[in-house]
């Protein structure tokens, strides 16, 4: 659930924190955080580092150690870090990281399906980022031509090719939705027959929606919290996601609920006109 407003909004929030701090020791309750690595393995390996620099890439939180590691935090669907509460008062405690400064980082996760991955060296981080991960949206080298190019001959639903990470990284259901609506293209339009002003349309729509969500610091509609365990306020902008039945801001006509690549999908049936198939 968590898309890039969200993990960006946890990095901010953290780097203050946690940067220059060094971890006294750490506890990894859940195999399955860490999996294939034994979880006592990943908890020595963490005691005794210092956090660097605190990063992200698409839905990836990359914390960069003083050794050269990385640890990669991928939060999945309810993974939250939460800083400076007490584990024994939060729900779903996976693993808890002492800090020098005496204060606790505790991740939680109902789901289950974060993940923990310790990288050795910038060359083995790379790698396992560029396997997993295209353009990343907030940078100057995405533009309608960038989605030109991912998109070219592609057949699929332009929605389904939004959620994929290997082609735009962090953008998720909510900030898809939100995307296609205010550029004014339905989300089971073919991909590869967007018209390039379409596609600059789509890029800069992209780009505003997820700058909004981190303005409003994300949105809580499950279980995303703030790592002081504070919500985010992006809900109360959505324009069509979770509004299903509701007018649109735009036009004033229903909005209405579909599925597109196996997700919920929220379309104004005027503003984002049903696609003729041809095949
Ligand atoms: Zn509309």
């Amino acid at each position: 659930m968590p898309e890039l407003p969200e993990v960006e909004t946890v990095r901010r929030r953290l780097e203050p924190r946690l940067v220059g701090r060094t971890v006294r020791w750490a506890r990894i309750d859940d195999e399955r955080l860490v999996r294939p690595e034994p979880a006592d393995v990943i908890a020595a390996r963490l005691e005794g580092v210092r956090i660097d620099r605190l990063e992200r890439r698409g839905k990836h939180l990359l914390v960069r150690l003083d050794d050269g590691a990385t640890l990669a935090v991928h939060l999945r669907m309810t993974g939250n870090l939460i800083h400076g509460a007490d584990p024994a008062t939060l729900a779903h405690v996976r693993a808890v990281l002492e800090l020098d400064d005496g204060t606790l980082l505790v991740y939680t996760d109902l789901r289950r399906f974060g993940t923990w991955t310790v990288l050795e060296g910038d060359l083995e981080a790379d790698a396992y980022l560029d396997e997993r991960l295209g353009v990343e949206p907030l940078d100057g080298a995405f533009d309608g031509r960038a989605l030109k190019r991912a998109f070219a001959g592609r057949r699929a639903p332009v929605k389904a090719l939004l959620l994929d990470q290997h082609v735009v990284a962090g953008v998720g259901n909510i900030y898809a939705d939100e995307a296609l609506h205010r550029a004014r293209i339905h989300p089971l339009v073919p991909a590869g027959t967007i018209a390039g002003p379409r596609l600059t349309a789509l890029a800069e729509a992209v780009k505003v929606v997820l700058e909004l969500g981190i303005a409003a610091q994300g949105a809580s509609i499950s279980d995303y919290r703030l790592p002081d365990g504070g919500f985010g306020s992006m809900q109360e902008r959505f324009r069509v996601f979770d509004r299903q039945g509701e007018p649109c801001p735009e036009c004033g006509r229903t909005i209405v609920k579909l599925r597109v690549a196996g997700r919920g999908t929220h379309v104004c049936p005027g503003c984002q006109r049903t696609p003729r198939v041809t095949r």
